[in-house]
């Protein structure tokens, strides 16, 4: 066999393996041996790019790379639908549409609705072609590598002659399990968890690498074929979509009347809260495509399909008891113990309740039966009690006004809801948090240091602050537990690296109040290093670009403490970066180019970019033009400037990318 034919034949056997496996929930070979099938199909593809197939079963593994999503117009609308919420207007809905139709209308389909992104599928003699978000319903982002990375989306069909060129609408959702297992690994790497499954899924959409997408556990469910189509109804077309390998979920119904409707929203209503994925309610459509026709469009959604929402899932449960926790910037949240209860497919044990005032609003007492509701949030909350449960004598919420942890009184700012432990020193919980902050991802990216390790390591009094890290030995490191040699050079490691990461993530990284990154991006650039950026003054700060007198209040307060102080220099001691790397302020690197800037950027402001082309040798051009050499294009750029410079070819480069020019 010829490399080519052995490619096709890879190519025929992993379709069909993907298919049995994620259409048919049938395993036809082992993991183990399909994922040596598709190495090898790796490989000879690699051999052979003459060979490439943007849609081989390698193409879910992503790889492609995009900034900026090309915007893509929808052969046919996106529409929403319009809600309804009880019976009563369920019925009214149907009497609607019989009144504008002129006869009765017996035929419907009950189908769920699912709660994720929705995503429009083009296929051409059922190759998969493009896939574009709903965006604001006339047109969308174009992410189809990222959608070619789910697994349950055909990108080729079986036998669909019939057609040329349809497009098949879907939602695109993450499920429960896939969601909190994401979390799990988010919350153990000292992230912050993901809020919902709904938003994750369509920010998995937009991501920039198709690799990070592919790890993600989506799936898609269709439900409507767009366009002209020889179909008689909507079932039709659907049941003809699952023979050509889509995902249709098996929920799917025909119903004639308004009570079978009510018995199928009865059904999966009940059965929803041990769904693996979240609906948000169910689609109620008019099957017949000519009724469909007869009946058309509102502007915003068609007449022949109505949503019946369901109300937030709620359950009612016992408040055992508050605990409080203090975050790293000392402000302390107050969390309700629930008797542990199932909504929504999740056991619920906690609730948060934000403040004082939330615990005061809701009148709770210890011991009262609860209502928990979990709307969109993962996060669930008490939304209220029931007085006929509560016992003659329960015990009033006090709130506390000492810190939990180390005693100090709380105190309570002028108009702020949070109360604070004012002990940020040497408050246990502050501290750990502080350098669980200094070592997440968004600020110093310490491999091998999650935020367990760190309160291990902080239990056994092995750091107290967070230069101590820089001083961990290996003799201390090996006798603690779940401390294997591997990890512990894998960790001594990723601390030696992280030691080149630059001035602003370190800055970023100490959890000054109110120093987000932008804060520290701005900081570094305008001061260059932290003595410039310590003894600068209050009117000085002020002066620049998104610090306000907030930010300059709280950089004072914190660089007044000694013990602050004394680690900067410790840092500075142990190597870190204290000097942000220099702009190579003049160079003719832009010699003779003409450059538009448009948009706005993360790290450098506007004013700062132009006046750096300047000092490169680069002239500024004010509108793109066949004269221009590249746009330096950030975010927000206008859509016509886009345009433009797609027509004239001009090339558009993101600000990193303009940054590697200057050796930056
Ligand atoms: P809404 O966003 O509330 O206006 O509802 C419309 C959206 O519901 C559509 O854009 C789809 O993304 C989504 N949806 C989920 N399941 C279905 C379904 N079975 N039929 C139609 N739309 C659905
Ligand atoms: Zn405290």
């Amino acid at each position: 066999m010829s490399s080519a034919e052995r490619i096709l034949d890879l190519r025929t056997q992993l379709h069909r393996y993907n298919h049995a496996y994620y259409i048919e929930d049938k395993s036809l070979v082992s993991d183990q041996e399909f994922d040596q099938l598709l190495k090898e199909l790796q490989l000879l593809e690699a051999e052979h790019p003459e060979l490439f197939d943007p849609n081989s079963p390698t193409q879910r593994v992503g790889g492609a790379v995009t900034k900026n999503f090309p915007t893509a117009v929808h052969a046919q609308p996106m529409y929403s639908l319009d809600n309804t919420y009880s019976p009563e207007e369920l019925g009214d809905w149907i009497k609607r549409i019989e009144k504008i139709h002129g006869e009765a209308i017996r035929d419907f389909t009950c189908e769920l609705k699912f709660d994720g992104a929705s995503i429009n599928i083009t296929y051409t003699h059922g190759v998969l072609q493009k896939a574009v978000t709903r965006g604001d319903g006339i047109q969308g982002d174009e992410v189809t590598a990222n959608v070619k990375t789910i697994r349950n989306v055909p990108l080729h069909l079986r036998d669909v002659n019939l057609l040329d060129d349809f497009e098949i609408r879907g939602e695109i959702i993450l499920p429960l399990a896939g969601f909190e297992a994401m979390n799990a690994k988010r919350l153990a790497q000292g992230e912050e968890a993901y809020r919902n499954p709904r938003n994750t899924a369509s920010g998995s959409l937009k991501l920039q690498d198709s690799r990070e997408t592919a790890q993600r556990p989506l799936q898609c469910f269709f439900y409507a074929l767009a366009g002209k189509l020889p179909f008689a109804t909507h079932w039709e077309a659907l049941t003809q979509a699952r023979q050509w390998g889509f995902p249709i979920h098996s929920s799917m119904q025909r119903v004639s009347t308004l009570e079978e409707m009510l018995t199928y929203i009865g059904h999966w209503g009940a059965k929803r809260a041990n769904l693996p994925f979240e609906i948000d309610g169910v689609v109620i459509k008019v099957n017949a495509i000519s009724v469909q026709e007869s009946l058309g469009f509102t502007a915003k959604s068609p007449r022949w399909a109505i949503s019946y929402k369901f109300k937030a899932a709620q359950v009612s449960t016992r408040l055992n008891s508050i605990t409080y926790q203090v975050g790293r910037t000392g402000a302390i949240t107050p969390v309700a113990n629930l008797e542990p209860v199932l909504l929504s497919g999740t056991v619920v044990k906690r609730a948060s309740l934000h403040n004082a005032d939330q615990i005061e609003k809701l009148n709770l007492r210890i011991g009262d039966c609860v209502y928990v509701e979990k709307g969109g949030e993962i996060i669930p909350k008490i939304v209220g009690f029931d007085p006929q449960q509560r016992g003659a004598i329960s015990d009033k919420i006090d709130y506390i006004a000492h810190c939990p942890s180390c005693q100090s009184p709380l105190v309570r700012l002028e108009g702020e809801a949070q109360h604070y432990c004012p002990n940020t020193a040497h408050c246990p919980p502050q501290i750990v948090g502080k350098i669980q902050h200094f070592a997440g991802r968004k600020a110093m990216d310490i491999e091998g240091l999650g935020s367990e390790t760190i309160q291990l390591l902080f239990d056994q009094g092995l750091i107290g602050t967070i230069a101590d890290l820089y001083r961990l030995k290996k003799e201390e490191l090996l006798p603690l537990e779940r401390m294997a040699e591997k990890s512990v050079d894998n960790l001594l490691h990723g601390l030696e690296i992280s030691k080149q990461q630059p001035f602003y993530k370190l800055l970023f990284g100490l959890g000054i109040r109110h120093v987000g990154e932008t804060v520290a991006k701005r900081l570094a650039q305008h001061f260059g290093s932290m003595n410039a950026l310590m003894s600068s003054t209050p009117e000085e700060l002020l002066g620049i670009d998104d610090v306000g007198q907030k930010i300059g209040e709280s950089l004072g307060e914190y660089f007044s403490q000694a013990e602050n102080r004394q680690m900067i220099f410790d840092l500075t001691d142990l190597g870190l970066q204290m000097v942000a790397a220099q702009v190579q302020s003049t160079s003719d690197a832009f010699a003779g180019k003409t450059i538009v800037v448009s948009g706005v950027f993360a790290q450098y402001s506007r004013n700062e970019w132009k006046q750096m082309i300047e000092e490169n040798g680069g002239k500024l051009g004010s509108s793109i033009s066949s004269k221009t050499t590249f746009v330096l294009a950030g975010d927000a750029m206008g859509p016509s400037k886009k345009q433009k410079a797609e027509q004239l070819d001009i090339p558009m480069l993101s600000e990193s990318e303009v940054l590697k020019l200057l050796g930056i």
